[in-house]
């Protein structure tokens, strides 16, 4: 395996996929030392310019520019990532995402022209199907990535594919490619899967883009083969590809065992400012007791409505429970815009602040600096997998209010084969009651019965994350194996690949 080589990564245009692409990139270097060159619309090549530049030397990843427009596409000007999107837009979004083929395709042939030779492979994001015919028009190899988990992946191929509730009036259904008593319920389905006939703008954009990524040489898949044996059989069986696990993405000193407050983990979505210093939050984390501390955040682009705003704010106060609470302006207002007071109950956030009892951080805040700290109980999240994974790394259990992407499909993994999540609702709209969050932050939090034994359970998920990612000798980590086996595989000449 030279160290000569180069590789084309070709992220979504999201937070959540821009960052374990980072991730994945700088892995590959330090594994290979091979050129990488990461390639996005302008907006995101300079996020990403400034989380690199933030937090490394000497790093053989570059970054490429590709054209991109949004206003052609009936966006508003400057729409390059799905943060500044309304969830009545995102389906143009992503069709309109379709146009950085010809950009992609120009870029490969002059690194081609330049080098004398095509990349080594292209790794393209598994919603960007259309990289296979990129590739193979010129005579690269493409591998899709999938920065979800395998469970999650699978139920999103598979019921996008087949779209199987479609078939049945009941609730619950078979998923296929699942096992056969394995049941779905229709409430997992976002509306516009449970709209969806195969003639609607979803299934025609995800479609064929999954019939496609099907077709490239593997799949990369951001997760740990000890932690998602189902997802993983599954999937490796359905697709027919090998699926490489080489997660999680995460920094190395976020899997380092420490027991006490670790401030060293301030790399992660670095390129985006927190509303609050990470020093002044883990200062006050600092204050609070081990496994005392529920952390609320909703992942990189979404936020809840209005009502449910007020009821969490009222269930926390009544928790009595320590807090970190990502807040944005709830749904119908400007995501990006100011917070209003008027948006929680009266006198809530200084009572907070007085009494020491809770921070609210606006709009963003150093995810995983705060998960990795000793005070930290709980995790109230969306389920977004990236946060999913920072949360099991630390050994957090999870309370679930998943609202969209394949984040219903991984509460109900976390609940069903983890045993780490207790969901406290689902959907982006829904309403919940103070009493319900009281209690669920309650049971979570016990030290006794349901909350001990999840607590138990995301402690040796977190063992076994950490074993997975062991570097040298005899116990080298499965994630490392797979990350190398996937380097050598796709190094190698032949275009055939084996199974691990
Ligand atoms: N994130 C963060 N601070 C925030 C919100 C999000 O650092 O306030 C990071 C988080 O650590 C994770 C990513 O953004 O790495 C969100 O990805 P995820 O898959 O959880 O959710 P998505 O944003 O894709 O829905």
């Amino acid at each position: 395996m030279g160290a000569d080589q180069h590789i084309v990564m070709l992220p979504f245009m999201a937070h959540g996929h821009l960052i374990p692409f980072l991730a994945l990139a700088r892995q590959i270097q330090e594994r290979s030392g091979f050129k990488i060159t990461i390639a996005n619309t302008p907006l995101n090549v300079q996020y990403l310019r400034s989380t690199i530049s933030k937090t490394s030397t000497n790093s053989n990843i570059h970054l490429a520019e590709l054209s991109f427009s949004s206003t052609q596409h009936g966006l508003p000007p400057n729409t390059e990532n799905t943060e500044n999107i309304s969830l009545s837009e995102m389906s143009k979004f992503f069709h309109a995402s379709s146009s950085l083929e010809a950009p992609l395709r120009q870029l490969v042939s002059d690194i081609t022209n330049q080098e004398g030779r095509p990349p080594l492979c292209i790794i393209s994001d598994v919603f960007f199907g259309w990289a296979v015919n990129v590739a193979n028009s010129l005579g690269t190899k493409i591998i899709s990535f999938t920065t979800c988990g395998a469970y999650g992946t699978m139920a999103y191929v598979s019921l996008w594919l087949n779209l199987p509730h479609r078939s049945t009036d009941s609730d619950e259904f078979h998923v296929p490619g699942f096992p056969e008593n394995h049941r779905f319920h229709r409430s997992l389905l976002h509306k516009f899967l449970n709209d969806a006939d195969g003639t609607d703008v979803w299934s025609k954009y995800f479609q064929p883009q999954i019939l496609l990524s099907i077709k490239s040489d593997g799949w990369l898949c951001n997760t740990v083969e000890e932690i998602e044996p189902l997802g993983l059989e599954i999937l490796r069986k359905y697709i027919g590809v090998p699926v490489w696990t080489i997660g999680p993405l995460l920094p190395p000193s976020a899997l380092k065992k420490s027991s006490s407050s670790d401030s060293s983990i301030s790399i992660h979505g670095a390129g985006k400012e927190p509303g609050m210093a990470a020093e002044k939050i883990v200062k006050w984390l600092d204050l609070q007791e081990e496994y005392s501390v529920v952390y609320i955040s909703f992942g990189s682009q979404n936020t809840i409505s209005e009502t449910p705003t007020m009821a969490l704010a009222r269930g926390l106060e009544a928790s009595g429970k320590p807090f970190i609470w990502v807040i944005r302006p709830p749904l119908g207002f400007d995501i990006n815009g100011e917070f209003k007071a008027e948006w929680l109950p009266e006198g809530f956030e200084e009572r907070m602040k007085e009494s020491k009892r809770g921070l609210l951080v606006r709009n963003w805040a150093p995810q995983l600096e705060i998960l990795s700290h000793k005070s930290v109980g709980v995790f109230l999240s969306h389920c977004g997998w990236n946060s999913v994974l920072e949360s099991l790394s630390q050994g957090v259990p999870i309370i679930g209010w998943p609202m969209a992407a394949e984040q219903s499909y991984n509460s109900k993994m976390l609940m069903e084969e983890m045993g780490v999540n207790v969901e406290l609702t689902r959907r982006v709209e829904s309403v919940i009651s103070w009493m319900e969050v009281k209690k669920v932050i309650e049971m979570v939090m016990n030290r006794e019965g349901k909350g001990k034994e999840m607590k138990k359970k995301a402690a040796e998920i977190s063992e076994k994350i950490r074993r997975a990612k062991t570097e040298e000798g005899e116990e080298q980590g499965s994630s490392v194996f797979a990350l190398d086996e996937f380097l050598r595989t796709t190094s190698s000449t032949k275009r055939q690949f084996s199974f691990r």
